[in-house]
């Protein structure tokens, strides 16, 4: 039994502990030198992990707050949207377009699977759209999409690619610049390792421009105040200050490992964990490593409801897993091997699941 409890779920992850205590520093005024000095460091980390020479926006909010500012920022009503989706959180694009009163058009695919570069093309040539969106890592099933085909595909015609990385993004390769993506989102709980709370929104060239015709712009989440105030390295609002400073702490972290090296080391972890499940006869739901994400992995729990295998792993072995969503729930488990998770900690999750179903005969 562990000690403390081990967090294997797709976030909140677990806080390395230098992240920790920088947190319990004292709060000073978000409007002094000494905290435009921290935000000009954050600032300049974030474009680092986004690989962007454009600004990244800092909300106050958990990752779905920059989800909705994402379409508030470039939709009005009637345009075409495209939501590409694959569980869970693709489809909570499509709710947030249609809340907007745009006119769109849903490409969805079978559980655990990725969405055709070639169907997207297809659709692409025959339909004027304006805004697609489309899921990186989908957490809800454990299936990463390519968003460097896709982004390029996007931008073949003319439409701006809205990307959900908030279980990627410092975590798994994202080239926002290099892959065309004109606007991505991501969040602090996840490859961050920080705790909830922050989320992070990042515009190019072409989205800006279309923001600028936007006739609906958000209000709390317009990226009007956004862009004036990291020019200064400033906040529009009072911000976070604790979850800030984790996260100036966690990017340094980040920034010294290397951005490729903390990809790598997410990519080698997920392939041990699937490995590991799969020689020990468990069926995973995206089945095929190479459209696999590197930091949620769902695996199918057979007849046996997830909340048995869930409430076991924590009441005997203090390992917290997490159940599937909505239509998925109870029929699957998910681990997440994302931030600051070690290979000896997947081992103690995948051995204590192999004696659950091997000693309980479940
Ligand atoms: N998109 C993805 C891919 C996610 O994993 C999550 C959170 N699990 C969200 C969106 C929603 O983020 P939040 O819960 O931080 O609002």
């Amino acid at each position: 039994m562990n000690q403390f409890p081990l967090l294997m779920i797709p976030g909140p992850t677990k806080i390395p502990p230098d992240v920790a205590r920088r947190m319990c520093e004292p709060i000073i005024p978000h409007r002094s030198k000494e905290f435009s000095a921290i935000l000009k460091d954050i600032y300049s980390n974030l474009k680092y992990v986004f690989q962007t020479k454009n600004d990244v926006f800092i909300f106050a909010s958990s990752g779905t707050g920059a989800m909705c500012s994402a379409l508030e920022n470039l939709i009005n009503n009637g345009d075409k949207v495209l939501c590409l989706e694959s569980g869970v959180f693709g489809r909570r694009f499509e709710f947030i377009a249609k809340s907007l009163g745009a006119d769109v058009h849903t490409m969805s695919v079978k559980v655990g699977g990725v969405i055709s570069p070639d169907i997207l093309e297809d659709y692409l040539s025959k339909n004027k759209t304006k805004i697609v969106t489309l899921t990186y890592s989908e957490t809800s099933t454990g299936a990463a999409n390519d968003v460097k085909t896709l982004c390029s595909i996007i931008k073949k015609y003319g439409a701006i690619s809205v990307v959900d990385g908030i279980s990627a993004i410092a975590s798994m390769e994202f080239k926002m610049d290099e892959w065309g993506v004109d606007v991505a989102v991501a969040a602090s709980q996840k490859g961050f390792m920080v705790p909830p709370g922050l989320s992070f929104l990042c515009a190019g060239d072409e989205a800006l421009k279309t923001f600028k015709k936007c006739q609906t712009k958000s209000t709390y989440f317009n990226w009007e105040y956004y862009i004036n105030t990291v020019k200064e390295n400033s906040v529009p609002f009072t911000p976070p200050v604790t979850l800030l400073y984790g996260l100036d702490e966690s990017l340094k972290l980040i920034q010294t490992e290397g951005i490729e090296n903390v990809v790598l080391r997410h990519k080698n972890l997920a392939m041990y964990l699937r490995n590991s499940l799969k020689d020990n006869g468990f069926k995973l739901l995206t089945d095929d490593d190479k459209n696999a994400s590197y930091t949620s992995t769902a695996v199918i729990s057979e007849n046996i409801s997830s909340v048995k295998i869930i409430k076991l792993m924590k009441e005997r072995y203090n390992i917290y897993i997490a159940n599937g969503q909505l239509e998925l729930k109870n029929k699957i488990f998910r681990i997440g091997t994302i931030g600051c998770v070690t290979k000896s900690e997947v081992e103690a999750t995948v051995n204590a699941l192999k004696d659950i179903f091997d000693f309980d005969n479940i």
